[in-house]
């Protein structure tokens, strides 16, 4: 008899998994049917067991254990090396497997089991158990986007040569499209573009044939596509590895980078990270010897665009000065940087400007006093917003908001100032100096779906003239240069202190300058700063030695891996789980908890990180005491920020 642990799959019923017994083992991948609740549902397969081994589990098993129903024919739906790499990279992060099996496919193919075609594998005796023995060749690929695109088109033509499918892994699904319609030229019916876009028909289709057609195919996708049926693949590319997108916003917090890296292990396919530049870490393991170069690295640019950097503090003009301080008019653009649109504008060029922040001005102060305007739950600073009924300010973190028209909370008085230049801003003045451009806003607000943002793009892209600003929003959907790309406001970047914040901003920095055609003018006010010297410098060499040097002095990652802790709650319920994780974690080098702060009205938050050596991750232990913790306890392994 074995003991069978699914993940039953159906909307409404989720949970870990379920146990169930069978007669024969029934291998991990498979789609199998069990009655949940006296429904008849579809599951897939996570794990088989010998009973004889499971003993222990057995008593302490606090749910009845029912029989497969023996009329169902087991189907595999996914390779057995993406089940092993499902569960190496659930051990990796921290969660069960069946929340990175759910994150890892995607709904449709899991609704649609009784369509699919069952997978045929030529190795069917990989060990799931054992580590893959055959050493994955791991890969980067330090350069622009034209020659990222370049490499990946001669790559599908060897690969296919050799009988071997490639595998693309992009951030986004507008990534997915271009890079579809970059690549496909000559080899249109090879192509499999798979995302959240695609239809379900499609993405059926195209799983059927990843699972019984041999020929060599190039799939393009999102993270959903790792998890598609093919043997053959010899190389995965996971493409702009620095974006952020990588990441989950959400729960489980995967990162979908290293998800790819363990299938690659498990395939024993090699595994390239492409971008401009390269992540810091990244680059980093080429230096500690564990990935090669796949081509000599770029080192700078190779735009050329004239690159300008405008100190803006040169460019204020002091209006009053009075005992206290200098009162000044900020402009959201220099006249000079005005200018240079206009006469690109004028030739019926396109101009692209960007803002980091979203709404008007991330700061506002009393003239009088200097009280900030702040959320009156979690005391953080307001942002004030354009909306359809009149501007209002908006707490980012609890969604709070107050009437634009509210006085001082402190000297009641009604002098308020807006401090730091928001995108809204800037495309007043846009709006106000170029009355006769098409203006487009690109931000979350403007383009909350992939449909909106796409039209948005499309639109600038097919009016001459047209000026397009936005936020970070905006920047996978710069589909191709455009004459003259400024921006506007960075500033507030560079004063984020979590460690990745600054490489970060570096690389939008280089990411812009790639899609500008003739100029590139970056307006700021720390022009000393680290990242613009590195930028005005064109080496990004010259911030990694810099930062890793200080990551090593300070144990930050790569050098240790964080495990953050994050809870939330009423303040007392906060207070208890902070007293039970410092109890829990007590033979760890645990940082926090920190204390509670506010984030919304009776609601409360804590942190902790556990610090561990890089090499000593992931620990089976110190895992299974993560998995066992409460639900209401959010676990990120390798956050971007841990206060
Ligand atoms: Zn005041």
């Amino acid at each position: 008899m074995f003991i069978v642990r699914v993940m039953p799959i159906a909307r409404g019923v989720f949970r870990d998994h379920l146990t169930f017994f069978s007669r024969d083992a029934i291998p991990a991948g498979m789609i199998v049917t069990v009655s949940v609740r006296n429904r008849s549902l579809p599951a897939l397969v996570i794990e088989s067991r010998d009973a004889r081994e499971e003993k222990l589990d057995l008593r302490s098993a606090d749910f009845s254990l029912k029989k497969i129903s023996p009329k169902t024919r087991p189907k595999r739906i996914v390779t057995t090396a993406f089940v092993a790499a499902v569960k190496d990279a659930a051990l990796w992060h921290g969660v069960h497997e069946s929340i990175m099996f759910a994150t890892l496919t995607s709904q449709v193919i899991l609704t649609a089991s009784n369509k699919l075609e069952a997978v045929t594998e030529p190795t069917a005796h990989l060990s799931l158990e054992t580590e893959p023995t055959v050493r994955a060749d791991l890969l980067v690929l330090q350069a622009e986007k034209e020659e990222r695109v370049r490499t990946y088109r001669n790559l599908a033509r060897e690969s296919f040569a050799r009988g071997e499918s490639v595998m693309i892994i992009v951030p986004t699904v507008t990534e997915a499209e271009q890079m579809e319609e970059n690549l496909k030229r000559g080899i249109e019916d090879h192509v499999l573009l798979l995302t959240s876009e695609v239809s379900k028909k499609k993405i059926i289709e195209a799983w059927n044939r990843c699972s019984t057609d041999t020929k060599p195919v190039l799939i393009i996708g999102t993270a959903f596509a790792l998890s598609a049926p093919r043997t053959n693949i010899g190389t995965i590319v996971v493409e702009r590895e620095s974006a952020r997108g990588y990441r989950g916003f959400s729960r489980p917090h995967v990162d979908v980078r290293r998800c790819a890296e363990s299938l690659c292990r498990r395939m024993g396919a090699r595994l390239i990270l492409a971008d401009f530049p390269l992540r810091i870490e990244t680059r980093y393991r080429v230096d500690a010897h564990e990935m090669d170069e796949l081509a000599r690295s770029q080192v700078r640019p190779s735009g050329t665009a004239e690159i300008s950097i405008v100190d803006t503090r040169k460019k204020e003009i002091p209006l009053e000065q009075t005992s206290k301080k200098v009162k000044r008019v900020f402009t959201a653009l220099t006249e000079e940087t005005k200018e240079k649109m206009h006469r690109e504008i004028l030739r019926g060029g396109r101009a692209i400007v960007f803002a980091a922040r979203r709404g008007i001005a991330p700061l506002t102060v009393c003239n009088d006093c200097g009280t900030p305007v702040t959320d009156p739950h979690t005391g953080v600073p307001m942002v004030l917003h354009k909306t359809a009924d009149g501007n209002q300010f908006m707490s980012h973190r609890s969604g709070a908001t107050l009437p634009s028209e509210t006085p001082c909370k402190t000297c009641k008085g009604w002098n308020l100032v807006t401090l730091g230049i928001g995108v809204e801003r800037v495309a007043d003045e846009l709006a106000k100096a170029f009355p006769d451009s098409p203006l487009i806003t690109f931000t979350k607000d403007s383009a909350p779906t992939h449909r909106t943002a796409k039209k948005l793009s499309e639109e600038f892209f097919s009016t001459e003239g047209a000026i397009l600003v936005g936020t970070e929003r905006m920047l996978p959907y710069l589909k191709k240069p455009v004459e003259i790309v400024a921006v506007a406001s960075l500033d507030s970047m560079l004063s984020i202190t979590a460690w990745r914040a600054h490489e970060h901003t570096l690389s939008i920095l280089f990411y812009l300058q790639e899609h500008a055609e003739l100029e590139f003018i970056v307006e700021t006010r720390k022009p000393d700063s680290e990242v613009m010297k590195t930028f005005a410098s064109g080496n990004p060499a010259d911030f990694y030695r810099g930062d890793i040097a200080e990551r090593e002095q300070y144990g930050y990652p790569p050098f240790t891996t964080f495990i953050g802790l994050l809870w939330k709650g009423t303040k007392v319920s906060v207070e208890k789980t902070s007293l039970a994780i410092t109890e829990i974690f007590s033979d760890t080098d645990l940082v926090g908890p920190l204390p509670p702060i506010a984030i919304g009205k009776n609601e409360w938050s804590a942190r902790a990180v556990i610090r561990i050596p890089r090499k000593e991750w992931p620990h089976t232990g110190l895992a299974q005491r993560i998995l066992e913790l409460p639900p209401n306890i959010e676990v990120t392994v390798d956050p971007d920020e841990i206060v």
